[in-house]
């Protein structure tokens, strides 16, 4: 996996990614998507995985959360309503610490838990969002490769060769005649 786009690489990504209409998860699938390559499985539906994270790399044992910012208390966004402050207040805490709770949980159960912020995906921010994802998932690769070195290639398994098909090796190369063989 190149961990560097080139430039025409990047902006054919950005153009996809940058676009207002595509919402925070979809748009977190997009970039994972565009860094991880084909390689790797990105599950977007996870119900059987506590808290249902938005995206699932089983490869790398990694899921990431895509958090709003007001009902999971982002630390730049995140207040409590001065209207209704007895129902919000207690409701946010509870978030909060269920939020803690299913990290620490899954955690434990083994996988690498990653939160995205709301405001992380706006379309102004996503080109920023990918260079850093760039870097730590080529860090997670990484390690994964050295922890795992089985699994790491078991991933890539599945990937289409590039090798020429046996169908084509096969085929008669242009201008060769057959009949012609063996003949002075
Ligand atoms: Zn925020």
């Amino acid at each position: 996996m190149a961990d560097i786009f080139s430039k025409n690489k990047r902006s054919d990504i950005m153009s996809k990614i940058r676009s207002s209409g595509t919402k925070p998860e979809a748009a977190a699938y997009l970039l994972f998507r565009a860094i991880l390559g084909h390689r790797r499985r990105i599950d977007t539906i996870n119900s059987d995985i506590l808290g249902h994270p938005d995206l699932f790399i089983p490869s790398l044992s990694l899921v990431v959360f895509v958090d709003g910012c007001f009902y999971h208390g982002c630390p730049i966004h995140g207040h409590i309503p001065k209207t209704h402050k007895k129902y919000w207040a207690p409701k946010l805490e509870r978030t909060a610490k269920r939020d803690r709770r299913y990290r620490a949980k899954l955690r434990k159960q083994g996988y690498a838990v990653w939160r995205l912020w709301e405001h992380d995906l706006k379309s102004s921010c996503r080109e920023h969002l990918l260079r850093v994802l760039e870097k730590k998932l080529s860090k997670k690769i990484e390690d994964a490769k050295s922890k795992h070195p089985l699994m790491a290639y078991q991933a890539d398994e599945g990937v289409p060769s590039e090798d020429i098909p046996l169908a084509r090796a096969a085929e008669a190369p242009a201008g060769w005649d057959e009949n012609a063989e063996g003949k002075p």
